[in-house]
Protein backbone atom coordinates (compact mmCIF):
# COMPACT_ATOMS: atom_id res chain seq x y z
CA UNK A 1 0.00 0.00 0.00
CA UNK A 2 1.09 3.55 -1.00
CA UNK A 3 2.26 5.80 1.99
CA UNK A 4 -1.02 8.15 3.47
CA UNK A 5 0.25 11.77 3.80
CA UNK A 6 -0.40 10.96 7.22
CA UNK A 7 2.69 8.94 7.49
CA UNK A 8 4.15 11.65 5.34
CA UNK A 9 3.88 13.84 7.55
CA UNK A 10 5.51 12.27 10.57
CA UNK A 11 8.51 11.63 8.35
CA UNK A 12 11.71 13.54 9.36
CA UNK A 13 13.48 15.24 6.05
CA UNK A 14 15.77 13.37 4.25
CA UNK A 15 16.44 13.31 0.63
CA UNK A 16 14.40 9.93 -0.16
CA UNK A 17 12.07 10.54 -2.84
CA UNK A 18 8.46 10.06 -1.75
CA UNK A 19 4.81 10.03 -3.08
CA UNK A 20 1.86 12.26 -2.21
CA UNK A 21 -1.44 11.04 -3.71
CA UNK A 22 -4.54 13.43 -3.13
CA UNK A 23 -7.01 16.00 -3.90
CA UNK A 24 -5.96 19.59 -3.94
CA UNK A 25 -7.47 21.62 -1.05
CA UNK A 26 -5.60 25.07 -1.73
CA UNK A 27 -3.62 26.14 -4.15
CA UNK A 28 -2.05 29.09 -3.62
CA UNK A 29 0.89 31.44 -6.09
CA UNK A 30 3.64 33.57 -5.07
CA UNK A 31 6.06 34.94 -7.91
CA UNK A 32 8.30 31.63 -8.01
CA UNK A 33 6.49 28.88 -6.29
CA UNK A 34 3.45 27.65 -5.95
CA UNK A 35 2.23 25.98 -2.97
CA UNK A 36 -0.99 23.23 -3.16
CA UNK A 37 -2.20 21.84 -0.04
CA UNK A 38 -2.99 18.37 -0.90
CA UNK A 39 -5.48 15.77 0.75
CA UNK A 40 -5.78 12.28 1.21
CA UNK A 41 -8.34 11.84 4.01
CA UNK A 42 -5.68 10.46 6.14
CA UNK A 43 -5.45 13.27 8.33
CA UNK A 44 -7.28 17.09 8.87
CA UNK A 45 -4.34 18.86 7.52
CA UNK A 46 -2.91 18.30 4.05
CA UNK A 47 0.87 17.78 3.44
CA UNK A 48 2.05 21.26 1.58
CA UNK A 49 3.49 20.82 -1.88
CA UNK A 50 6.02 23.41 -3.11
CA UNK A 51 6.44 23.59 -6.57
CA UNK A 52 9.49 25.22 -8.49
CA UNK A 53 7.19 27.34 -11.19
CA UNK A 54 10.96 27.95 -13.00
CA UNK A 55 10.79 23.94 -13.36
CA UNK A 56 6.91 23.50 -14.66
CA UNK A 57 6.98 26.42 -16.78
CA UNK A 58 6.41 24.10 -20.11
CA UNK A 59 3.10 23.29 -20.42
CA UNK A 60 0.19 24.17 -18.81
CA UNK A 61 0.38 21.97 -15.95
CA UNK A 62 0.30 24.24 -13.31
CA UNK A 63 -2.90 26.13 -14.44
CA UNK A 64 -5.03 23.09 -14.94
CA UNK A 65 -4.40 21.92 -11.67
CA UNK A 66 -6.89 23.78 -9.28
CA UNK A 67 -9.14 23.32 -6.09
CA UNK A 68 -10.58 19.78 -6.24
CA UNK A 69 -8.04 18.24 -8.98
CA UNK A 70 -6.83 14.71 -8.52
CA UNK A 71 -2.34 15.01 -8.70
CA UNK A 72 0.09 12.89 -7.55
CA UNK A 73 3.14 14.99 -6.21
CA UNK A 74 6.97 13.01 -5.26
CA UNK A 75 9.85 14.76 -3.78
CA UNK A 76 11.62 15.30 -1.17
CA UNK A 77 10.45 15.82 2.83
CA UNK A 78 12.35 19.07 3.76
CA UNK A 79 11.42 21.53 6.89
CA UNK A 80 9.16 23.81 6.09
CA UNK A 81 10.17 27.96 5.50
CA UNK A 82 6.77 28.57 6.95
CA UNK A 83 5.45 28.48 10.32
CA UNK A 84 2.16 26.68 9.72
CA UNK A 85 3.53 23.04 9.23
CA UNK A 86 6.81 21.38 10.53
CA UNK A 87 7.67 19.70 6.98
CA UNK A 88 6.34 20.40 3.42
CA UNK A 89 7.41 18.59 0.42
CA UNK A 90 9.48 19.84 -2.66
CA UNK A 91 7.99 18.48 -5.67
CA UNK A 92 10.49 16.88 -8.26
CA UNK A 93 7.62 15.29 -10.03
CA UNK A 94 4.24 16.13 -10.38
CA UNK A 95 1.12 14.00 -12.35
CA UNK A 96 -2.33 15.91 -12.93
CA UNK A 97 -4.90 12.76 -12.61
CA UNK A 98 -8.43 14.33 -12.72
CA UNK A 99 -8.33 18.19 -13.12
CA UNK A 100 -11.51 20.08 -11.94
CA UNK A 101 -13.11 22.38 -13.39
CA UNK A 102 -14.26 26.28 -12.29
CA UNK A 103 -17.76 24.53 -11.39
CA UNK A 104 -16.46 22.45 -8.60
CA UNK A 105 -18.94 23.42 -5.52
CA UNK A 106 -16.27 23.32 -3.00
CA UNK A 107 -13.90 26.11 -3.91
CA UNK A 108 -12.14 27.24 -0.93
CA UNK A 109 -14.79 29.32 1.02
CA UNK A 110 -16.98 28.27 4.11
CA UNK A 111 -20.18 26.55 3.05
CA UNK A 112 -23.16 25.85 5.29
CA UNK A 113 -24.04 22.64 6.51
CA UNK A 114 -27.45 22.63 4.71
CA UNK A 115 -25.40 23.37 1.13
CA UNK A 116 -22.98 20.61 1.84
CA UNK A 117 -26.42 18.01 2.28
CA UNK A 118 -27.20 18.73 -0.75
CA UNK A 119 -23.60 17.93 -1.83
CA UNK A 120 -23.49 14.67 0.23
CA UNK A 121 -21.43 12.78 -2.51
CA UNK A 122 -18.92 15.58 -2.33
CA UNK A 123 -18.69 16.90 1.53
CA UNK A 124 -16.28 14.07 2.50
CA UNK A 125 -13.66 16.10 0.79
CA UNK A 126 -14.31 18.76 3.43
CA UNK A 127 -12.52 19.72 6.99
CA UNK A 128 -15.65 18.71 8.98
CA UNK A 129 -16.82 15.86 7.03
CA UNK A 130 -13.45 14.26 6.73
CA UNK A 131 -13.19 14.65 10.20
CA UNK A 132 -16.55 12.89 11.24
CA UNK A 133 -16.14 10.13 8.54
CA UNK A 134 -12.87 9.61 11.13
CA UNK A 135 -14.37 9.96 14.08
CA UNK A 136 -17.31 7.43 13.17
CA UNK A 137 -14.66 4.85 12.29
CA UNK A 138 -13.22 5.05 15.47
CA UNK A 139 -15.94 4.85 17.62
CA UNK A 140 -17.12 1.92 15.15
CA UNK A 141 -14.21 0.32 16.00
CA UNK A 142 -14.04 0.99 19.43
CA UNK A 143 -17.35 -0.41 19.91
CA UNK A 144 -16.48 -3.46 18.59
CA UNK A 145 -13.05 -3.53 20.57
CA UNK A 146 -15.17 -3.19 24.40
CA UNK A 147 -17.43 -5.96 23.51
CA UNK A 148 -14.55 -8.70 21.83
CA UNK A 149 -12.77 -7.47 24.59
CA UNK A 150 -15.27 -8.46 27.41
CA UNK A 151 -16.25 -11.60 25.65
CA UNK A 152 -19.32 -10.28 24.37
CA UNK A 153 -20.20 -12.25 20.86
CA UNK A 154 -21.04 -10.04 17.82
CA UNK A 155 -24.72 -11.33 16.51
CA UNK A 156 -26.15 -10.45 13.52
CA UNK A 157 -30.09 -9.93 14.17
CA UNK A 158 -32.46 -9.88 10.35
CA UNK A 159 -33.33 -6.62 9.12
CA UNK A 160 -36.16 -8.05 7.36
CA UNK A 161 -38.75 -9.10 10.26
CA UNK A 162 -42.03 -10.72 10.04
CA UNK A 163 -42.68 -10.56 13.93
CA UNK A 164 -44.63 -7.23 14.34
CA UNK A 165 -42.85 -6.12 17.66
CA UNK A 166 -42.14 -2.85 19.12
CA UNK A 167 -42.73 0.31 17.39
CA UNK A 168 -46.11 -0.68 15.48
CA UNK A 169 -46.70 2.20 12.87
CA UNK A 170 -43.41 3.75 12.52
CA UNK A 171 -42.27 0.47 10.68
CA UNK A 172 -41.51 0.23 6.91
CA UNK A 173 -43.25 -2.44 5.42
CA UNK A 174 -41.27 -4.95 2.64
CA UNK A 175 -43.11 -5.75 -0.01
CA UNK A 176 -43.22 -7.44 -3.56
CA UNK A 177 -47.00 -7.03 -4.25
CA UNK A 178 -48.07 -4.79 -6.98
CA UNK A 179 -48.89 -2.07 -5.13
CA UNK A 180 -51.17 -1.01 -8.76
CA UNK A 181 -53.06 -3.99 -7.93
CA UNK A 182 -52.95 -5.35 -4.44
CA UNK A 183 -54.40 -9.24 -4.20
CA UNK A 184 -57.41 -9.26 -1.67
CA UNK A 185 -59.01 -12.04 0.58
CA UNK A 186 -62.66 -12.36 0.16
CA UNK A 187 -63.54 -10.04 3.33
CA UNK A 188 -61.91 -6.83 1.09
CA UNK A 189 -58.43 -6.72 3.40
CA UNK A 190 -54.58 -7.04 1.40
CA UNK A 191 -54.11 -11.15 0.99
CA UNK A 192 -50.36 -11.43 2.20
CA UNK A 193 -50.53 -15.18 2.23
CA UNK A 194 -49.44 -13.83 -1.75
CA UNK A 195 -46.74 -11.84 -0.70
CA UNK A 196 -42.87 -12.80 -0.99
CA UNK A 197 -42.87 -14.10 3.05
CA UNK A 198 -46.77 -15.16 3.31
CA UNK A 199 -47.46 -12.55 5.60
CA UNK A 200 -46.90 -8.60 6.44
CA UNK A 201 -43.00 -7.93 6.67
CA UNK A 202 -40.99 -5.04 7.88
CA UNK A 203 -37.77 -3.50 8.40
CA UNK A 204 -36.64 -3.82 11.63
CA UNK A 205 -36.99 -1.37 14.43
CA UNK A 206 -34.39 -3.44 17.26
CA UNK A 207 -32.67 -6.27 17.29
CA UNK A 208 -33.44 -6.77 20.68
CA UNK A 209 -36.27 -9.49 20.56
CA UNK A 210 -33.85 -11.87 17.83
CA UNK A 211 -30.64 -10.12 20.48
CA UNK A 212 -32.47 -11.94 23.61
CA UNK A 213 -32.48 -15.40 21.80
CA UNK A 214 -28.68 -15.67 21.68
CA UNK A 215 -27.86 -14.09 25.02
CA UNK A 216 -30.09 -16.77 26.41
CA UNK A 217 -27.14 -19.44 24.42
CA UNK A 218 -24.26 -17.35 24.60
CA UNK A 219 -24.51 -15.20 27.91
CA UNK A 220 -23.00 -11.78 26.74
CA UNK A 221 -23.68 -10.89 23.06
CA UNK A 222 -24.11 -7.59 21.18
CA UNK A 223 -25.45 -6.37 17.71
CA UNK A 224 -24.21 -3.89 15.45
CA UNK A 225 -26.62 -2.82 12.61
CA UNK A 226 -28.61 -0.42 10.54
CA UNK A 227 -32.49 -0.16 12.27
CA UNK A 228 -35.56 1.99 10.44
CA UNK A 229 -38.13 3.96 11.99
CA UNK A 230 -40.97 6.15 9.83
CA UNK A 231 -40.12 8.57 12.43
CA UNK A 232 -42.54 11.46 11.04
CA UNK A 233 -40.47 13.35 13.48
CA UNK A 234 -38.18 16.38 11.56
CA UNK A 235 -35.89 17.07 14.31
CA UNK A 236 -31.87 17.12 14.71
CA UNK A 237 -32.20 13.82 16.69
CA UNK A 238 -34.12 11.21 14.33
CA UNK A 239 -33.56 9.78 10.94
CA UNK A 240 -35.39 7.21 9.16
CA UNK A 241 -31.81 4.91 8.92
CA UNK A 242 -29.79 4.96 11.82
CA UNK A 243 -27.42 2.47 13.35
CA UNK A 244 -27.81 0.91 16.69
CA UNK A 245 -25.65 -0.86 19.22
CA UNK A 246 -27.54 -3.49 21.53
CA UNK A 247 -25.72 -5.80 23.92
CA UNK A 248 -27.99 -8.46 25.78
CA UNK A 249 -26.35 -9.75 28.78
CA UNK A 250 -27.89 -12.63 30.64
CA UNK A 251 -27.38 -13.09 34.95
CA UNK A 252 -27.67 -9.11 34.27
CA UNK A 253 -29.85 -6.90 36.39
CA UNK A 254 -30.66 -3.79 36.05
CA UNK A 255 -27.75 -2.79 38.15
CA UNK A 256 -24.96 -5.01 36.12
CA UNK A 257 -26.95 -3.12 32.31
CA UNK A 258 -26.35 0.47 33.74
CA UNK A 259 -22.27 -0.05 35.04
CA UNK A 260 -21.58 -1.74 31.06
CA UNK A 261 -23.65 1.39 29.30
CA UNK A 262 -21.67 3.86 31.57
CA UNK A 263 -18.00 1.73 31.11
CA UNK A 264 -18.45 1.14 27.48
CA UNK A 265 -19.73 4.49 26.79
CA UNK A 266 -16.29 6.16 28.45
CA UNK A 267 -14.59 3.60 26.80
CA UNK A 268 -15.55 5.21 23.16
CA UNK A 269 -15.51 8.40 24.36
CA UNK A 270 -11.25 8.04 25.51
CA UNK A 271 -10.68 5.78 22.10
CA UNK A 272 -11.79 9.08 20.19
CA UNK A 273 -9.52 11.53 22.82
CA UNK A 274 -6.62 9.00 21.99
CA UNK A 275 -6.90 8.11 18.36
CA UNK A 276 -8.64 11.40 16.46
CA UNK A 277 -6.75 14.57 18.96
CA UNK A 278 -6.20 16.42 15.89
CA UNK A 279 -9.88 16.17 14.57
CA UNK A 280 -11.06 16.31 18.12
CA UNK A 281 -9.24 20.25 18.59
CA UNK A 282 -10.86 20.83 15.21
CA UNK A 283 -14.34 20.54 16.70
CA UNK A 284 -13.31 21.93 19.88
CA UNK A 285 -12.49 25.02 17.52
CA UNK A 286 -15.46 24.97 14.87
CA UNK A 287 -18.14 23.19 16.08
CA UNK A 288 -18.57 23.11 19.91
CA UNK A 289 -16.04 24.64 22.35
CA UNK A 290 -15.12 22.97 25.17
CA UNK A 291 -16.10 19.59 23.93
CA UNK A 292 -12.83 17.94 24.37
CA UNK A 293 -12.62 19.11 27.82
CA UNK A 294 -16.28 18.35 28.36
CA UNK A 295 -16.02 14.54 27.36
CA UNK A 296 -12.18 14.75 29.52
CA UNK A 297 -14.75 15.53 32.38
CA UNK A 298 -17.19 13.08 31.57
CA UNK A 299 -14.72 9.83 31.28
CA UNK A 300 -13.51 10.80 34.97
CA UNK A 301 -16.59 10.62 36.89
CA UNK A 302 -19.40 8.66 37.66
CA UNK A 303 -22.70 9.32 35.98
CA UNK A 304 -25.66 10.35 38.02
CA UNK A 305 -28.29 8.22 38.72
CA UNK A 306 -31.83 9.43 39.23
CA UNK A 307 -35.60 7.37 39.89
CA UNK A 308 -38.11 8.93 37.07
CA UNK A 309 -39.80 10.20 40.36
CA UNK A 310 -37.25 11.87 41.84
CA UNK A 311 -36.68 13.36 38.31
CA UNK A 312 -40.41 14.55 37.87
CA UNK A 313 -39.90 16.02 41.23
CA UNK A 314 -37.39 18.58 40.26
CA UNK A 315 -38.94 19.15 36.92
CA UNK A 316 -42.34 19.99 38.26
CA UNK A 317 -40.77 22.76 39.83
CA UNK A 318 -39.74 24.67 36.74
CA UNK A 319 -42.98 23.40 34.59
CA UNK A 320 -43.17 27.54 33.60
CA UNK A 321 -40.38 27.13 31.59
CA UNK A 322 -41.27 23.91 29.42
CA UNK A 323 -43.29 23.88 26.40
CA UNK A 324 -44.81 19.87 27.81
CA UNK A 325 -45.52 20.95 31.56
CA UNK A 326 -44.32 17.70 33.80
CA UNK A 327 -46.25 15.62 35.85
CA UNK A 328 -45.78 11.73 37.29
CA UNK A 329 -46.82 9.31 34.38
CA UNK A 330 -45.78 11.57 31.52
CA UNK A 331 -43.05 10.91 29.40
CA UNK A 332 -39.77 12.87 29.31
CA UNK A 333 -39.39 14.77 26.33
CA UNK A 334 -35.76 16.28 25.05
CA UNK A 335 -36.36 19.95 26.72
CA UNK A 336 -36.49 17.86 30.19
CA UNK A 337 -33.93 15.69 29.48
CA UNK A 338 -31.29 18.72 28.46
CA UNK A 339 -32.79 20.56 31.67
CA UNK A 340 -31.78 17.60 33.98
CA UNK A 341 -27.93 16.96 32.46
CA UNK A 342 -27.37 20.25 31.86
CA UNK A 343 -28.92 22.52 34.59
CA UNK A 344 -29.46 19.32 37.33
CA UNK A 345 -26.35 17.25 37.10
CA UNK A 346 -24.25 18.97 34.31
CA UNK A 347 -23.32 15.66 33.29
CA UNK A 348 -24.84 12.37 31.63
CA UNK A 349 -27.56 11.20 33.92
CA UNK A 350 -29.38 7.50 33.88
CA UNK A 351 -32.88 7.78 34.46
CA UNK A 352 -34.51 4.20 36.33
CA UNK A 353 -37.83 2.84 36.95
CA UNK A 354 -40.29 4.60 34.39
CA UNK A 355 -44.26 4.32 35.10
CA UNK A 356 -44.69 0.81 33.32
CA UNK A 357 -47.96 2.80 30.66
CA UNK A 358 -44.82 4.51 29.12
CA UNK A 359 -42.08 1.59 28.23
CA UNK A 360 -41.99 -1.26 26.07
CA UNK A 361 -44.09 -4.40 27.19
CA UNK A 362 -40.80 -6.54 27.72
CA UNK A 363 -39.98 -4.15 30.62
CA UNK A 364 -39.40 -6.31 34.06
CA UNK A 365 -41.91 -4.74 36.18
CA UNK A 366 -41.56 -3.58 39.78
CA UNK A 367 -42.27 -4.79 43.18
CA UNK A 368 -44.89 -1.80 43.44
CA UNK A 369 -46.20 -2.93 39.94
CA UNK A 370 -46.34 0.36 39.06
CA UNK A 371 -43.01 1.31 37.57
CA UNK A 372 -40.49 -1.24 35.26
CA UNK A 373 -36.90 -1.29 34.94
CA UNK A 374 -36.18 0.46 32.58
CA UNK A 375 -33.06 3.02 31.91
CA UNK A 376 -32.51 6.01 30.01
CA UNK A 377 -28.79 7.18 29.38
CA UNK A 378 -29.27 11.46 28.76
CA UNK A 379 -26.23 13.41 27.85
CA UNK A 380 -25.93 17.26 27.41
CA UNK A 381 -27.18 18.87 24.37
CA UNK A 382 -29.30 15.98 23.30
CA UNK A 383 -31.28 14.27 26.04
CA UNK A 384 -31.46 10.01 25.98
CA UNK A 385 -28.72 8.12 23.49
CA UNK A 386 -29.65 5.05 25.44
CA UNK A 387 -32.36 3.46 25.96
CA UNK A 388 -32.54 -0.10 28.08
CA UNK A 389 -34.11 -1.88 30.54
CA UNK A 390 -33.81 -5.27 32.74
CA UNK A 391 -36.28 -7.51 30.81
CA UNK A 392 -39.32 -9.27 32.20
CA UNK A 393 -38.08 -13.48 32.64
CA UNK A 394 -41.09 -14.36 34.55
CA UNK A 395 -43.43 -15.76 32.14
CA UNK A 396 -46.96 -15.69 33.94
CA UNK A 397 -45.71 -12.00 34.42
CA UNK A 398 -44.97 -10.87 30.77
CA UNK A 399 -48.37 -12.81 29.80
CA UNK A 400 -50.06 -10.42 31.97
CA UNK A 401 -48.70 -7.43 30.49
CA UNK A 402 -49.11 -8.57 26.69
CA UNK A 403 -52.99 -9.31 27.84
CA UNK A 404 -53.19 -5.33 29.37
CA UNK A 405 -51.72 -4.27 26.28
CA UNK A 406 -53.66 -6.53 23.80
CA UNK A 407 -50.37 -8.10 22.09
CA UNK A 408 -51.59 -11.51 20.96
CA UNK A 409 -49.17 -14.39 22.56
CA UNK A 410 -49.01 -16.52 19.42
CA UNK A 411 -47.04 -13.73 17.56
CA UNK A 412 -44.44 -13.66 20.24
CA UNK A 413 -44.35 -17.60 20.65
CA UNK A 414 -40.68 -17.84 20.17
CA UNK A 415 -39.77 -15.28 22.43
CA UNK A 416 -42.64 -16.61 24.80
CA UNK A 417 -39.92 -19.66 24.86
CA UNK A 418 -37.65 -18.13 26.11
CA UNK A 419 -38.87 -17.40 29.46
CA UNK A 420 -40.42 -20.97 29.77
CA UNK A 421 -37.05 -22.93 28.77
CA UNK A 422 -34.24 -22.09 31.43
CA UNK A 423 -35.23 -18.35 31.79
CA UNK A 424 -32.87 -16.50 33.10
CA UNK A 425 -32.60 -12.95 34.20
CA UNK A 426 -31.48 -10.85 32.04
CA UNK A 427 -30.82 -7.17 30.76
CA UNK A 428 -29.50 -4.97 28.03
CA UNK A 429 -29.54 -1.47 26.01
CA UNK A 430 -30.09 -0.19 22.66
CA UNK A 431 -27.30 3.01 21.98
CA UNK A 432 -28.38 5.36 18.87
CA UNK A 433 -24.77 5.41 17.19
CA UNK A 434 -25.53 8.48 14.96
CA UNK A 435 -26.51 10.60 18.65
CA UNK A 436 -23.25 9.37 20.32
CA UNK A 437 -21.51 10.59 17.17
CA UNK A 438 -22.98 13.79 17.49
CA UNK A 439 -22.42 13.96 21.16
CA UNK A 440 -19.03 13.43 20.30
CA UNK A 441 -18.20 15.94 18.21
CA UNK A 442 -20.73 18.19 19.22
CA UNK A 443 -22.53 18.34 15.23
CA UNK A 444 -25.83 19.82 16.07
CA UNK A 445 -27.72 18.03 13.60
CA UNK A 446 -28.06 13.80 12.63
CA UNK A 447 -28.31 14.25 9.00
CA UNK A 448 -24.37 15.23 9.31
CA UNK A 449 -23.01 12.47 10.98
CA UNK A 450 -24.22 9.71 8.77
CA UNK A 451 -22.84 9.70 5.20
CA UNK A 452 -26.12 9.68 3.61
CA UNK A 453 -28.99 10.41 6.14
CA UNK A 454 -32.39 9.22 5.15
CA UNK A 455 -35.05 11.21 6.83
CA UNK A 456 -39.18 12.51 5.71
CA UNK A 457 -38.68 12.86 1.66
CA UNK A 458 -35.34 12.82 1.17
CA UNK A 459 -33.70 9.86 0.24
CA UNK A 460 -31.01 11.31 -2.57
CA UNK A 461 -27.87 9.24 -3.06
P1 LIG B 1 -36.60 9.03 21.24
O1 LIG B 1 -37.59 9.16 22.34
O2 LIG B 1 -35.46 9.99 21.35
O3 LIG B 1 -37.22 8.97 19.89
P2 LIG B 1 -36.73 6.19 21.61
O4 LIG B 1 -37.26 6.09 23.00
O5 LIG B 1 -37.65 6.03 20.47
O6 LIG B 1 -35.93 7.60 21.45
P3 LIG B 1 -35.38 3.64 21.73
O7 LIG B 1 -36.48 2.92 21.05
O8 LIG B 1 -35.12 3.39 23.17
O9 LIG B 1 -35.49 5.21 21.46
O10 LIG B 1 -34.02 3.37 20.87
C1 LIG B 1 -32.75 3.28 21.48
C2 LIG B 1 -31.85 4.43 21.05
O11 LIG B 1 -31.83 4.57 19.63
C3 LIG B 1 -32.27 5.79 21.55
O12 LIG B 1 -31.79 6.02 22.84
C4 LIG B 1 -31.63 6.73 20.56
O13 LIG B 1 -30.27 6.96 20.89
C5 LIG B 1 -31.66 5.94 19.27
N1 LIG B 1 -32.75 6.34 18.38
C6 LIG B 1 -34.07 6.08 18.50
N2 LIG B 1 -34.77 6.55 17.46
C7 LIG B 1 -33.87 7.12 16.63
C8 LIG B 1 -33.97 7.77 15.36
N3 LIG B 1 -35.10 7.89 14.73
N4 LIG B 1 -32.82 8.22 14.79
C9 LIG B 1 -31.63 8.07 15.41
N5 LIG B 1 -31.47 7.47 16.60
C10 LIG B 1 -32.57 7.00 17.21
MN1 LIG C 1 -38.49 7.43 19.14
Amino acid sequence: MSERIKQLLQRTPSEEIVKAEGWVRTKRDSKNVCFLEINDGSTLKGIQAVVDKAKFNNDDLLNNITTGASVVAEGMIVHSQGGAQDVELLVSALTLVGDCPQDYPLQKKRHTVEFLREKAHLRARTNLFGAVARVRNTMSYAIHTFFQENGFVYVHTPLITASDCEGAGEQFQVTTLDLENVPKTADGKVDYSKDFFGKMANLTVSGQLEGETYAMALKNIYTFGPTFRAENSNTTRHLAEFWMVEPEMAFCDIDGNMAVAEEFLKFIFKTVLDKNGEDMQFFDSFVQKGVIENLEHVISSPFVHMSYTDAVKILEKENDRFDFPVHWGCDLQSEHEKFLTEEIAKSPVIVTDYPKEIKAFYMKLNEDGKTVRGMDVLVPRLGEIIGGSEREYRLDVLLAKMKELGLRPEDYWWYLELRKYGSVPHSGFGLGFERAIQYVTGVGNIRDVIPYPRYVKSAEF
